[in-house]
Parts: C-alpha cells; sequence; structure tokens
C-alpha cells in the first residue's frame, strides 16, 4: 500500500439539487484524459459513499499531491439557484462524510484532512492558505477546522 499523508474533500461544484452519479463523475474524468474516476470516494445527497478508485491506486484529484493522498468528493458544492459555491452538504452529506474521515483516520493516523481549497500555493510564504490565495472554492466550506478533532 502507498504512503497516505493527506486526505482532501472535494465537492462536484454542481447546483445541490443536481443528480450526479459516479458513473457520470467517471464519464467526465474520463473526458478530461483520466483512466477513470479521479477520487476515491463520492458521497451523494442520500448519504451513500460509493467506491471510487481503489484506495491502493493514486487518484487524480489534486494538483501535485496525488501520490499520498486520498480524495472524497460529495456531490454538491453550488447554490441551487444562483450556482455560487456555498456549503450544500445535506445532514446525510455531513454525518457519512465525517464517518469515512473518522474510519480513514484510524487507518492512516499521521494523515492530514483538509479540503481542495487548502492546497492552493501559499503565493506571500506566510505558512498558510488565506482565502484570496484560494485557486477554487472546492469544497465550500472549511474542512480544516471542522474535522481538526478526527
Ligand atoms: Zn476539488
Amino acid at each position: 500500500m502507498r504512503k497516505i499523508n493527506l486526505i482532501v474533500v472535494h465537492c462536484t461544484a454542481t447546483r445541490s439539487n443536481t443528480k450526479v452519479t459516479i458513473e457520470d463523475l467517471t464519464q467526465w474524468h474520463k473526458a478530461r484524459g483520466f483512466k477513470t474516476i479521479g477520487y476515491h470516494f463520492v458521497i451523494s445527497q442520500n448519504g451513500v459513499v460509493h467506491n471510487g478508485r481503489p484506495l491502493s491506486d493514486i487518484g487524480a484529484h489534486v494538483e501535485g499531491m496525488n501520490a499520498n493522498s486520498i480524495g472524497i468528493c460529495y456531490i454538491g458544492g453550488l447554490n441551487d439557484k444562483t450556482s455560487k459555491p456555498e456549503d450544500t452538504r445535506t445532514p446525510a452529506q455531513k454525518e457519512s462524510l465525517l464517518e469515512l474521515l473518522s474510519q480513514l483516520k484510524r487507518v492512516y493516523p499521521g494523515a492530514k484532512i483538509c479540503g481542495h481549497r487548502d492546497c492552493s500555493p501559499d503565493t506571500n510564504h506566510n505558512g498558510k492558505i488565506d482565502k484570496w490565495e484560494y485557486l477554487k472554492d472546492c469544497p465550500c466550506f472549511d474542512a480544516i477546522p471542522e474535522y481538526e478533532h478526527l
């Protein structure tokens, strides 16, 4: 098994009321040239956790940091009317995400949990990724403080 030191949370950046299946994501990612879906896990609005790429395989979800990370994606991330970035996680998604992250932390206690946007470059080298440094909004909430206790 490869070494895991990072767990990255993503959103699909689709409207919260839009149904997106793991098959859709696999197709989108193949269209971008990936061999299959880039994430290891996908969480639907109803809280069901779908398996994407096997954990033993390197994912394709965060530039430059795929080798030692796991990618988890929840369906949503955009307001269903305005399409603006928003934390659209349903209670079921939050519950499943917390459970999945807890399990993964038991297997990989040294892994840090963060959101995709926290992997943006630290342009001013102050040691943290500030909001203005975000390359994108994904996953549209602050994953680091929310899961710090795990
Ligand atoms: Zn992302």
